[in-house]
């Protein structure tokens, strides 16, 4: 028999369930890794210039990820076939694997990859609502859209993504800052239960009572424990609120900077939830500022909204009662699309005035940028960070106790894009130039100083989230992935994402 054919001989063994002899069917190459798959999975394993192929790539959200070319592609539908495809792994030593939900990393190889395989998870996008009404159980695969789609009309909802087609799995192993935040914390605090194929491919649950330590790993821990195949989600009764965006000019900046100051600085109302975005378009040479306002109610009385929108003058405003899918559907609208990217991220105490002095750098940035970059796209965007679980209530990873260290902190965003690949590296130095110098300026006297904490799900692949998490949590977590994956498959098989050092 020849080699490829004792390999796919043994790959059908293995297939068939029976224990197959490593030594006849190590893959030694990731094109053999993928044929021994393609005997276990038949048409859910992809390879490049089909038609599946092509749909699963291009349907990244970012161009930097399109442009990578796993070897092939596996597309499983249920836990049970994820696990078979990590038990193969263990024939495959050689071999990459990269973890996909929805693809809305912007940062490249976190969940695709260049010659390795790619696990592209979202035909596991069942949404099935439990009979008591109080949890819904969400595939990874979904977007949040879906679910929006199914609970809206039920007058119910979740705690997820405030855009319409981002992924269920990345957004909440990575934390997750909802419409719902402000009351209701983080997206992953709201999950009762994740379902997770772990590095011997067994399927567990995780949550309160079984597997607790795997349970907190997993709210922060993006894809250093295991492959979660399913999140119990707590509903939520809040389903029509106040939002939209308003959309002022640059002569408003000025009074833009002390709303959001002024908004920081004021008692902490957990019904605002308020994302401000300073923005500059390239290929209309133009600034403005767009905010997303939400005040979770459906109350006639919205003056707790009055400092953003009585600034004038107002390009656009969009303010009404609606639902969470046509919000997370408008915000959608907004973003720019098919573009290279860059996200980074940091998080800092409110002053007086550092979002001034913050905004004048990124003006010098995005400067910069535009001089380079005809068609460049800078947005920095200031938001909440969502207080900590309520004491008892289970722990997430991230280093907050109180609701006294979340409320004054502000989560600074700035994303970058061009349309061309040759400014790829261009937008990582000026978005890594612009975090070290704000944050020179922030440990400055009387600037407030940085908060060690950098959202992982907002940080550029330059960047260090989990160290953030504090010294005893890394080595908690270390000891939670020597306990569930002792030989270090999400360490060095999958190698896409923020991995444990
Ligand atoms: C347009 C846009 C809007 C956004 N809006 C928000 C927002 O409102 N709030 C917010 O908090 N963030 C937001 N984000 C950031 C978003 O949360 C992250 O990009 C998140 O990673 C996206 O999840 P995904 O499943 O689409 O990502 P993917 O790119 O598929 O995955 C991201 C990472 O998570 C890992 N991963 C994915 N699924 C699993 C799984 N099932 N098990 C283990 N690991 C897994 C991957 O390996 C990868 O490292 C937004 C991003 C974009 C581009």
């Amino acid at each position: 028999m020849s080699r490829l054919s004792t390999l796919l001989f043994s790959g059908l063994v293995f297939a068939l369930g029976a224990h197959a002899e490593a030594t006849t069917t190590t893959a030694t190459t990731t094109f053999d890794c993928c044929k021994l798959l393609k005997l276990a999975f038949g048409s859910h394993v992809v390879f490049p210039d089909s038609t599946q192929y092509n749909s699963s790539v291009s349907s990244y959200f970012f161009l930097e990820q399109r442009n990578l070319d796993p070897s092939c592609i596996v597309q499983p539908t249920t836990a049970d076939e994820v696990s078979k495809v990590v038990k193969t792994f263990a024939y495959c030593p050689y071999t990459e694997l990269a973890i996909r939900s929805g693809g809305h990393s912007p940062n490249i190889g976190f969940s695709n990859t260049n010659n390795g395989i790619t696990l592209d998870l979202r035909g596991l996008n069942s949404i099935v609502l439990a009979s008591d009404s109080k949890t819904v159980s969400v595939g990874t695969g979904n977007q949040w859209g879906d679910v929006y789609n199914k609970l809206d009309p039920l007058g119910k909802t979740v705690v997820g993504a405030r855009v319409f087609d981002v992924g269920i799995g990345g957004f909440l192993s990575g934390g997750g800052i909802s419409f719902f935040s402000p009351r209701d914390g983080f997206g992953c605090d709201n999950v009762q239960n994740f379902q997770v194929v772990l590095a011997s491919g067994a399927i567990v649950n995780a949550n309160a009572k079984e597997n607790p330590l795997l349970f907190k790993a997993l709210k922060g821990g993006q894809n250093n424990f295991g492959i979660i195949t399913r999140f119990d989600l707590v509903i939520k009764p809040t389903a029509r609120f106040w939002g939209g965006a308003v959309v002022t000019p640059e002569s408003a900046d000025p009074a833009q900077l002390d709303a959001f100051t002024k908004f920081k600085q004021a008692p902490y109302n957990p019904l605002l939830e308020i994302e401000q975005t300073f923005v500059y378009y390239g290929s209309q040479q133009s600034y403005f500022v767009s905010n997303n306002l939400f005040y979770l109610t459906a109350s006639s009385n919205i003056s707790s909204l009055d400092p953003f929108t009585s600034i004038t003058p107002q390009l656009s405003s969009t303010l009404r009662i609606s639902d969470v899918a046509d919000f997370a559907s408008e915000v959608e609208a907004g973003q720019p699309m098919n573009q290279f990217t860059v996200y980074a991220t940091t998080t800092f105490p409110i002053t007086s005035t550092n979002l001034k002095l913050i905004y004048a750098l990124w003006k010098t940035t995005t400067g910069q940028l535009a001089a380079a970059i005809p068609e460049a796209i800078s947005a920095m965007t200031y938001q909440s960070i969502p207080p900590p679980p309520p004491a008892g209530a289970p722990k997430n990873l991230f280093p907050f106790t109180d609701p006294s260290q979340t409320h004054p902190l502000v989560l600074l965003l700035i994303s970058v894009y061009s349309p061309y690949e040759k400014d790829y590296t261009l937008l990582q130095q000026k978005s890594k130039q612009f975090i070290t110098a704000v944050e020179t300026l922030l440990n400055k006297p009387g600037n407030g100083g940085v908060s060690p904490y950098k959202y992982l799900n907002y940080a550029a692949t330059w960047q260090d989230p989990i160290s953030g998490y504090g010294v005893a949590t890394v080595k908690e977590m270390k000891s939670t992935a020597a306990k569930y994956d002792p030989n270090g498959f999400f360490q060095k098989v999958v190698r896409g994402g923020y991995k444990l050092k």
